[in-house]
């Protein structure tokens, strides 16, 4: 690693983590979760030196603030404006768009997001839901065939596609889960014609709208994570400092077989890898 590239990592204004596999691991229903090595100390680190961080994760299993308590009971410090989902980029995005009605195939983690910011909710799992602006997708293991028959009906009927995520597996203690709303996502594509768009992690509109909450400039940024398509491309194609660790999906290997121009500008075993180096020279 370069010198150039360490005092990049010492002048960065802000943090964006990922949370499965960067900072915690839990079991294939996103339960039961455990801390990852340094994760803790390095976010203790960072609140000391009031560098402001958020954790961005890809799951919607949760609400933001239910995500708070799983992390803070796992040990990592938490408060309620550090975490964010892709319900929180949807939300502002849709918002911004000036959509009104959104159908939505998703648990309440999925949902509240937007309800919070004034979003009307239509639940697609309901009889005859009506006119929709948008349909969004995000976690929701309980689907079943009136929610893909109405998110169609929706589409057709002019309705905008969105989802959480298009990545197929996520990181748990036992191997990988299945990304519930890739799953959907997939489903809906050849009745509608139709890909979703992405507004999680890698899209452009997850790391403006974690620049925006931290009220910084994306190159100001360095993500954290361990998912080579997913925090790595989007720091990269975005100007933010790219930081690969060990601790999840892809392992140490995951670039070996990838063209260099996608390598990460910093590869560690672990946060507490990546903590030693911000801090080697102090
Ligand atoms: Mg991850």
């Amino acid at each position: 690693m370069t010198q150039q590239i360490t005092e990049k990592l010492r002048h960065t204004k802000g943090f964006v983590f990922d949370m499965d596999g960067t900072l915690i691991l839990g079991d294939k229903k996103n339960n039961n979760m455990n801390t990852l090595p340094g994760a803790a100390d390095f976010i203790n680190l960072l609140k000391d030196k009031g560098i402001p961080y958020v954790v961005m994760t890809n799951g919607t299993a949760r609400s933001p603030k239910d995500y708070v308590k799983v992390l803070s009971d796992a040990g990592i410090p938490m408060d309620n404006n550090t975490m964010m989902t892709p319900s929180s980029v949807a939300a502002d995005y849709l918002v911004k768009q000036g959509y009104k009605r959104i159908m939505v195939l998703g648990c309440p983690g999925v949902w509240e997001p937007l309800a919070d910011l004034g979003l009307e909710v239509v639940l697609s799992s309901i009889d005859n839901p009506g006119p929709v602006d948008a349909v969004y997708i995000g976690w929701y293991r309980e689907f079943g065939f009136k929610d893909i028959e109405n998110a169609w009906i929706a589409v057709r009927d002019g309705a905008g596609l969105y989802t959480a995520s298009d990545v197929p597996f996520f990181a748990t203690a036992n191997g990988p889960g299945i990304g519930t709303s890739c799953a959907l996502a997939a489903a809906l594509k050849p009745l509608t014609g139709k890909d979703a768009v992405v507004l999680g992690k890698p899209s452009r509109y997850a790391i403006e709208a974690a620049a925006r909450h931290l009220g910084l400039a994306v190159n100001e940024l360095a993500v954290v994570g361990d998912d080579a398509d997913l925090e790595v491309p989007m720091a990269k194609d975005n100007g933010a400092l790219s930081i690969y660790v060990h601790t999840g999906t892809g392992g140490p290997n995951a670039f070996d077989e990838r063209d260099e121009s996608t390598w990460p500008e910093i590869s560690v075993a672990n946060v507490g890898a990546l903590m030693a180096l911000y801090q080697d020279g102090e």
